[in-house]
């Protein structure tokens, strides 16, 4: 048995342009990444918007038909299309959406909510049903008194437990958490965050966590993947993420974290200022993608576009510079 719950090998994801003077192109939403999730640990994607981290939780879960690439779930390549997806497979792999509001069906109460998945997987304890449900509530930090409550009824906090509660529901091994707390509180941002690391431990879950939001990475991730434009720029451990970052653009983004101790002022990382505008994932530059904002960038970045580079254990790094000075 290999130690990674999940493998993504060269995914693609590339949206026609259909009408306007575009008509003929293609978004590159995701442009040839690999990556992989060991089981046990949590992996952030982590990038602005518009730089592909979503399309890849919407292909890992089968929400999207990938363009190209293979996805890899328990040693087994698996479609990337959920409808042809078993069953138990998609008990296995659960996600938790951005917004609970559009994904929990606002007439259904709480109880029902809990109870569908439980009935689709054919996993009702027969003997205790309502118990099953309390103690998913339990496990999520909500009262047994919002079984008979709405969505509607619950804060905005509230309805991502009962989101995560869902995908818990069915047991599974690997659980994408697409921004769960970008719109919440800063205080609710932080039970959700202790409360799915709990979760992480007494059920062996596997997470693919998708954020922008850097501050959020270091004390819930155990290794981190930046995104630009399509492609991944760098995957480190966590620990070496944001201690000794190699690309150009993971400076930038650090550099950009607010410090709110003295402490974190000592390693804050000098400042690294982009240049230019982020391009169109339509027309993605020659090259390097970043070459229109990176201050670093010199001849070979604007005809060569790099490729993923190991640069220590479980450190890759796409970039011309970080490999010539190796080399050197
Ligand atoms: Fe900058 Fe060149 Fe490295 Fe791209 S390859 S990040 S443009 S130095």
């Amino acid at each position: 048995m290999s130690e990674n719950i999940l493998e993504v090998n060269n995914l693609k994801k590339y949206f026609p342009i259909t009408k306007g003077k575009e008509k003929g192109l293609s978004v590159k939403a995701v442009d040839d990444i690999s990556f992989s999730i060991k089981r046990g640990e949590t992996l952030a994607l982590v990038g602005e918007s518009g730089s592909g981290k979503s399309t890849t939780a919407y292909n890992v879960i089968g929400m999207y038909s990938a363009t190209a690439g293979q996805i890899i779930f328990k040693d087994e390549p698996i479609s990337n299309n959920i409808k042809e997806r078993p069953l138990r497979l998609r008990k296995e792999i659960q996600m938790v959406f951005q917004d609970p509001g559009t994904t929990l069906n606002p007439r259904r109460i709480v109880k029902d909510i809990l109870s569908l998945p439980l009935k689709i997987h054919k996993l009702v304890d027969k003997k205790d049903p309502v118990g099953q449900i309390v103690r998913l509530l339990e496990e999520v930090e909500l009262p047994m008194e919002y079984l008979f409550k709405t969505p509607l009824a619950l804060g905005g906090g509230e309805r991502q437990m009962l989101a995560v509660a869902r995908a818990l529901s069915t047991n599974p091994d690997l659980i994408v958490l697409d921004e769960p707390t970008s719109a919440l509180d800063v205080s609710i941002q932080a039970k959700i965050i202790n409360m799915l690391l709990r979760l992480q431990k007494d059920y062996d879950l596997s997470y693919l966590f998708i954020t922008l939001d850097l501050s959020l990475v270091r004390n819930f991730a155990t290794r981190v993947a930046i995104m630009y434009l399509g492609k991944i720029a760098e995957i480190a451990p966590t620990e070496i993420f944001f201690s000794d970052p190699e690309h150009p653009y993971t400076k930038m983004l650090l550099s950009a974290i607010p410090v709110i101790s003295e402490k974190e002022e000592e390693v804050k990382h000098a400042k690294v200022t982009p240049k230019g505008e982020i391009p169109s994932p339509v027309n993605v530059p020659k090259g390097c993608s970043f070459n229109t904002r990176c201050p670093l960038a010199f001849d070979r970045c604007f005809v060569e576009d790099p490729v993923m580079k190991e640069v220590a254990s479980d450190h890759q790094v796409r970039c011309h510079l970080v490999e010539e000075r190796r080399q050197s």
